[in-house]
């Protein structure tokens, strides 16, 4: 038998990773006897792997209580046995695993082990894997390296040989991978083997995932697949008295620890040991940890409730399964309180919408308010809203703000949208304009408007958080500072760093704030929100880790480096209205199952584009705002060499910088028949092209989170991107080799990587027809729906209220 050495990432990787149930991750309690780092180290010693290193993440003496000196795994030994291996720099950067970096500062653990094989993994995963049979199908297939999935889901985990290990672990100062994951993803030369792993899988990132799994293992027939009698799961053993069933207990489908004393209904939960849960209590899909005690009367589903836990008398706690009710240890819960969050923004989608700020707003609120959150959302009252909404709008009161020492008198108005209540802030004197932005005076529109948003709280019920949106909301923070409502907690989201609202100093004047220390005579907006919001956040986490370096975060990265413990990043996603089963817009519905009908609408979109309509065209198409950051200028570099093939065809559709659009009718010009131009806001509906293309186009310098991918994908349509931000976060590389990926991806903003990609697509687009038909299903198949994000959003305001 070949012999494995094991590393096991413990540095729990989710944006989310500083909320309750994400402090220690390798130390999560589960199922009331478990914890997940159980999981990883029994199944290393079910499979006989004698030496394994932890590289731990924040405060690690809680792990290092539990692991002990590893008897439990059988891994204390003289030779080799279990190593925690501490970063040398404690404040480690949440990152996506870890780095050979890190591995670096161990180097001599790798080098005196005597195995020829190591396996990477996280010990995040809930499952029962036999690590010998991935070494011997990774030997048999002659990979390099092995990557361990279920049911293609990837799951941190991997097997090589030591030595290639070691290669990638010596030169982590000049390759330019960071992780084993980085290697998998970009190496040229490695040959990649994929072991579908079979049986009960899951990875905890999210409270969603933990409950899930503890109420799987309710399930006799998940339970087994995990806890199996010839490879079972060890932990630490703890002595309690048998739990107790008084009069009033009705139990069902549930675990109940030892210690536990019930005397009320508990019903497919899991119950951790000396909880005590009185007469009269409904317990349902819950998970409730040790110690805690539940008074009489309440009710709680679908809630996880932390270690010591107390749930006063006649207290309902209701949670969703995708959304769980959390306390923190020790809590307790009285009546739940539904959170009330306010949102202050510059746009909002159906009312106004310059861009994929006002789409976010939107959906987000609605999802917000869909999931148990009482939401409100404030945004100007433009002209163009009146316009359009006046009859449905009703006027509430009017108010004073004092702004520059005078008096505004502004009106607001409301709307009650799909369960959130609008109000629009009309002002003559600054909000009363054709256009959303672009005017001289912008600066001292969105003070104004973050001191009505202020002012406005003195006539509202109190809100719980403000969720504030890019510059134009950015000074709502230090407003408050200065107000009586200091104290009210703020969330900042970087939408676009790009945008940041500079605008002279006087502005803090006007706004009436003092003790404000100035550098020069000008603000920046971003910054000062930047520095007084109570957290921040930003829409993907790689744009998160991208604004750290001056590249993507210009002059404020250093003011993100200040503010990383309290910055997350959470991936936006679109509206479940973008959908081509039911998109009335688009020429012929389709769905995957009559994926023939998106032929249809390429039929229509070539008519609308005037190409010919010829059998094997390959259409790129392009929904964009035409300036620097979209690589516009990567596109104009390639596309005359990329369309000396004419079966390439290119349809754009976007507003933007005349440099680029003169740029762009030229290449028009000289390919009268291949490039078809509407440069224009909703010149055509965008729908047309996201149904109508092969490919969808977003090679973007950098990219916050990006929205086009996401809705190409839905409509089958294969994205083509440049690996940054939300793009490399959305996007799934397309590998032959192992059968994977959703679309095209190159690394460096390099014309040249450009063209090499879209002839690569070409190519498999033309000679691998099943392959492509799989990309499609797998890019349609991807949920990025802002649901997901709006259940992130809500754990995150309430770890920041609490
Ligand atoms: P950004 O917000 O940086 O512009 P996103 O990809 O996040 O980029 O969002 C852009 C949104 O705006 C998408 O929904 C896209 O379809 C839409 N869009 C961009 N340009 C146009 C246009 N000219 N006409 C219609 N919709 C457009």
């Amino acid at each position: 038998m070949n012999e494995m050495l094991a590393i096991i990432d413990s540095t729990f990787k989710d944006n989310l990773d500083q909320l309750t149930l994400h402090r220690m991750p390798g130390a999560i309690p589960f199922g009331g006897k478990f914890r997940l780092i159980d999981f990883a180290l029994s199944n290393m010693k079910n499979s006989y792997i004698t030496n394994v290193a932890i590289f731990p993440y924040g405060n690690y003496r809680s792990l290092q209580d539990h692991v002990g000196s590893g008897r439990r795994y059988d891994l204390d030994r003289r030779k080799d046995g279990l190593f925690i291996l501490p970063p040398k720099n404690t404040f480690i950067l949440p990152g996506d695993m870890i780095t050979f970096q890190r591995m670096y500062e161990h180097i001599e653990y790798f080098t005196r082990s005597t195995q020829e094989y190591a396996v990477i993994t996280a010990a995040i995963i809930v499952w029962n894997i036999d690590f010998n049979d991935v070494l011997s199908n990774h030997i048999k297939s002659g990979a390099d390296i092995t990557e361990v999935v279920h049911q293609n889901i990837r799951l941190k985990t991997f097997v090589l040989h030591k030595k290639i290990l070691l290669d990638y672990i010596e030169g982590y100062d000049s390759l330019e991978y960071k992780t084993i994951h980085d290697v998998v993803e970009s190496a040229p030369n490695m040959i990649l083997n994929v072991y579908k792993h079979q049986g009960y899988t899951r990875t905890i990132t999210d409270a969603f995932n933990y409950l899930k799994s503890n109420l799987d293992m309710l399930d006799f027939n998940k339970g087994q697949q995990v806890y199996k009698a010839d490879a079972p799961i060890y932990s630490k053993e703890k002595t309690s008295p048998p739990s107790r069933y008084l009069n009033n207990a009705k139990v069902e489908n549930s675990m109940i620890s030892a210690g536990a004393i019930i005397d009320g209904v508990v019903i497919n939960s899991v119950i951790g040991r000396d909880v005590i849960v009185k007469k009269g209590t409904i317990i349902k899909n819950s998970y409730i940890m040790s110690n805690s005690i539940i008074e009489e009367n309440a009710h709680i589903e679908y809630a996880i409730l932390d270690k010591q836990t107390v749930v006063k008398e006649n207290t309902l706690i209701t949670g969703v399964l995708r959304a769980p009710y959390l306390t923190q240890k020790e809590q307790v819960v009285t009546t739940q309180h539904k959170q009330r969050i306010l949102l202050a923004a510059s746009e909002s989608y159906p009312f106004i919408k310059t861009g994929g700020l006002a789409d976010i707003i939107g959906s987000l609120s609605r999802n917000l308010a869909r999931n148990n959150t009482d939401v409100t959302v404030f945004i100007p009252y433009y002209k163009k809203i009146k316009d359009s909404f006046t009859e449905s709008i009703k006027s509430e009161f009017t108010k004073t703000i004092a702004y520059d020492d005078k008096i505004y008198k502004i009106r607001i108005y409301s709307y009650r949208y799909k369960k959130v209540k609008y109000y629009f802030i009309d002002s003559f004197d600054f909000f009363d304009t054709e256009r959303v932005y672009g005017y001289e005076n912008d600066t001292d529109r969105f003070a104004f408007f973050n001191k009505c948003v202020v002012s406005l709280l003195d006539d509202f019920d109190t809100f719980d958080l403000i969720h504030i949106h890019d510059w134009h909301t950015s000074l709502i923070p230090i407003i408050l500072d200065n107000s009586q409502h200091k104290g009210t907690k703020t969330l900042l989201t970087i939408h676009n760093l790009e945008y940041q609202g500079k605008g002279k100093s006087d502005v803090i004047r006007k706004l009436g704030i003092e003790n404000f220390i100035f550098k020069d005579d000008m603000i920046n907006f971003l910054e000062i929100g930047l520095n007084t919001a109570t957290k921040i956040s930003t829409v993907s986490p790689t744009y998160k880790e991208e604004l750290r370096y001056e590249y993507y975060g210009g002059h404020l990265s250093q003011t993100i480096v200040n503010r990383e413990r309290d910055f997350y990043g959470i991936l936006n996603g679109i509206s479940s209205s973008w959908n081509p089963e039911t998109d009335k817009l688009i020429h012929t519905k389709y769905s995957l199952s009559k994926i023939e009908d998106k032929f249809k609408n390429k039929r229509f979109l070539q008519k609308l584009a005037n190409f010919e309509q010829k059998e094997d065209a390959f259409i790129i198409g392009m929904v964009s705002r035409i300036v620097e950051q979209k690589g516009f200028d990567l596109i104009l570099q390639q596309f005359d060499k990329i369309l000396e093939n004419e079966n390439i065809y290119f349809v754009l559709l976007g507003t933007g910088e005349e440099r680029y659009l003169d740029a762009l009718q030229e290449l028009e010009n000289r390919h009268p028949n291949n490039v078809s131009l509407f440069l224009k806001y909703d010149a055509l509906v965008p729908n047309y092209i996201y149904a109508g293309a092969d490919v969808f186009l977003m090679p973007s310098r950098f990219e916050p989170c990006g929205l086009g991918q996401m809705i190409a994908m839905k409509y089958g349509t294969l994205p083509i991107v440049r690996s940054t931000g939300g793009l490399k976060d959305s996007v799934e590389r397309y590998d032959s080799f192992t059968d994977k990926g959703n679309g095209f991806i190159f690394n460096n903003y390099d014309s040249y990587e450009l063209r090499q990609t879209v002839e690569q697509a070409y190519i498999v687009y033309k000679n691998r027809p099943t392959m492509w038909s799989k990309m499609i299903s797998r890019a349609m198949k991807e949920d990025n729906t802002v649901r997901k994000s709006a259940l992130r959003y809500i754990e995150l305001y309430k770890a920041i209220i609490e």
